[in-house]
């Protein structure tokens, strides 16, 4: 075999333990041993080197004169003993001595007695990197001069970039290790269920105990099991349909595993017995640093049981319908009979103009009650996922005006008007929406803006057609504005005005009226059609509501919330 064949086949053996193992004791021992065999090297050692590049750590040799000594010399080395440190040079290439005696002066021999040993000849020292990691230093050493024709360097040099990627793979893998420990151990003690699943296989790497219990699935069963398929094994068929409209609690865990972060989502777990457990579920996809990439390893899921407070709240909502459907006939009524009375002319009736005034009153009072009550009939509605739109072809244009010309006459402090940009002064914007929902929207974000605004001033109520997207899908979109000079919203809080019940700090400090419901269904009721509304404000200035809504509905939008 020519030099050439023996160099092949050392890289080869190496590439293959690489390949067959991830245990580095043997890799370096066969390793160690085809060096030896086939270069007939004196000495033969590996050296890991610590994290600040400082001190190396024997983690092989093969010495010809099977010497302990020089084993225990070598067990840990200060950086400085290798000799790169005088030979100025890229540190990535190796360096080869191939007369110790003529390129060594003897300063530097004593300084290197580790490697001048008396049988050694020439040393090769081939750093050993892999990318940008540098994890240590192979060093063979031979008995004979090197000369030019038979220098292994090229051959060692390939054995050093497998015996690199092996420890780069260990040192990793060894750092996912004991990560997943220490995370395993505070999941351990979650009272909240936890389940991590793998990105390659798909299935579930770890369950805690809290989530076995969930499940109703014994611990040691869940561990393997595929996530994909889990709903499909485990649940009889006659119980998927007791699922309900959530969805199962591993949908959102397979969406954590491809690269999902999924936050507070309610999802339903069917046990065994057939029972409906609701459960809050967070997902995260979990990924580690590699060459600065991120690799997705897998997902976690914690899922937490809120079927009790599901249920209470379920049953508050239902009292809450049933109230005020209850309410809203009598005060209808009350409503109806106390506006006929006022409005009989005083000269006609026996009534005086007290008792009138008194009758304007009760009017007034039982129209806030009303609304008081189809807020909360609204909010109901919402939360059990039954607001439903009747949806069809309305004049937007026209209901804007009508809405504008109707609000006018409740005010004498503000100037309110429309402004309509790209459409003719009658030119009517036809559009698919409910067209109730969408005065009701309209006329809660003007009474606003006059209710907050209390000192008076204009109040512009705008509508532009504004062409959306490219040309197949290209559509319509109807921006709406309502800006007023009113007390303005701090910036903290121009997101939270749409939750249920705020209401700002401004507002709820002052002596205006609000229930903090309004903003909240309007939201909703846009949300539904497939726009969205936010604000823009700030304190003592103003505030200008934006609405963008489609004009023509998407077909999933239809069909998701069509009645
Ligand atoms: P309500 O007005 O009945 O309190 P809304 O849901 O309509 O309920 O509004 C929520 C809160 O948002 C209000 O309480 C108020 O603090 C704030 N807000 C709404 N519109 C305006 C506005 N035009 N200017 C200033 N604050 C506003």
């Amino acid at each position: 075999m020519n030099h050439t064949q023996i160099g092949q086949q050392i890289i080869d053996s190496v590439a293959q333990s690489v390949r067959e193992s991830s245990d580095i004791p043997a890799i370096i021992s066969s390793t160690l041993d085809t060096i030896h065999t086939q270069l007939h090297t004196s000495l033969t050692c590996f050296h890991v080197v610590d994290d600040i590049r400082q001190s190396y750590r024997l983690l092989g040799i093969h010495s010809s004169c099977d010497d302990d000594a020089l084993a225990q010399r070598l067990h840990t080395l200060s950086g400085r003993v290798f000799p790169f440190f005088e030979w100025p040079g890229n540190q990535h290439q190796p360096l080869v001595i191939a007369d110790v005696q003529a390129d060594m002066c003897v300063e530097h021999r004593e300084k290197w007695q580790y490697w001048t040993h008396e049988q050694i000849q020439s040393i090769i020292f081939i750093p050993l990197w892999f990318g940008n990691y540098y994890e240590g230093m192979l060093t063979a050493a031979f008995a004979a001069k090197l000369s030019q024709e038979t220098t292994p360097v090229p051959t060692l040099l390939a054995v050093g970039t497998y015996i690199a990627a092996a420890l780069v793979q260990a040192r990793l893998k060894l750092t996912v290790q004991s990560e997943q420990t220490s995370l395993h151990t505070i999941l351990d003690q979650l009272p909240e269920g936890a389940i991590i699943a793998d990105a390659i296989t798909g299935s579930i790497r770890y369950a805690n105990e809290a989530a076995a219990s969930l499940l109703q699935i014994p611990l040691a069963q869940l561990i393997g099991l595929p996530v994909h398929q889990f709903t499909r094994q485990h649940i009889p068929d006659v119980q998927k349909k007791a699922q309900g409209t959530l969805p199962p609690w591993n949908f959102f865990l397979i969406q954590a595993l491809s690269g999902e972060i999924i936050r507070s989502k309610e999802a339903t777990i069917v046990i065994p017995n057939g029972q409906k457990v609701v459960v809050l579920i967070s997902c995260a996809p979990l990924s580690i640093k590699h060459d600065k990439q991120q690799i997705l390893t897998g997902a976690i899921i914690l899922f937490q049981d809120i079927t009790k407070t599901k249920n209470v709240e379920q049953h508050k909502n239902e009292f809450i319908s049933i109230a005020s459907h209850e309410l809203r006939t009598p005060i209808t009524i009350i409503q109806g009979f106390a506006d006929l009375l006022a409005h009989i002319p005083l000269e006609t009736s026996s009534l005086n103009e007290l008792t009138q005034s008194a009758l304007m009153h009760i009017v007034d009072q039982s129209e806030y009650l009303t609304r008081l009550i189809d807020a909360m009939l609204d909010i109901t509605r919402i939360e059990q996922q039954q607001l439903h739109l009747n949806l069809a072809m309305y004049d937007l244009h026209s209901l804007l005006s009508q809405v504008v010309d109707g609000q006018l006459m409740t005010t004498n402090r503000h100037q309110l008007h429309l402004t309509v940009e790209g459409l003719q002064e009658q030119e009517p914007l036809f559009g698919m929406f409910d067209k109730e929902r969408i005065i009701q929207v309209i006329s809660n974000l003007i009474n606003n803006a006059i209710k907050y605004s209390p000192d008076g001033g204009a109040i512009e109520v705008g509508l532009r057609v504004v062409p959306i997207g490219k040309r197949s899908e290209k559509h319509l979109e109807a921006w709406i504005w309502v800006k007023d000079h009113g007390m303005g919203i701090a910036p903290d809080e121009c997101s939270r005005i749409f939750e249920r019940f705020y209401r700002a700090r401004m507002t709820s400090n002052s002596s205006l009226s609000g229930f903090g419901i309004g903003l909240y269904v309007t939201k909703e009721i846009i949300n539904r059609h497939g726009g969205r509304v936010w604000v823009e404000s700030r304190l003592h200035e103003g505030s200008t509501f934006y609405i963008h809504l489609p004009l023509s509905l998407s077909p999933q939008i239809a069909t998701e919330f069509v009645d």
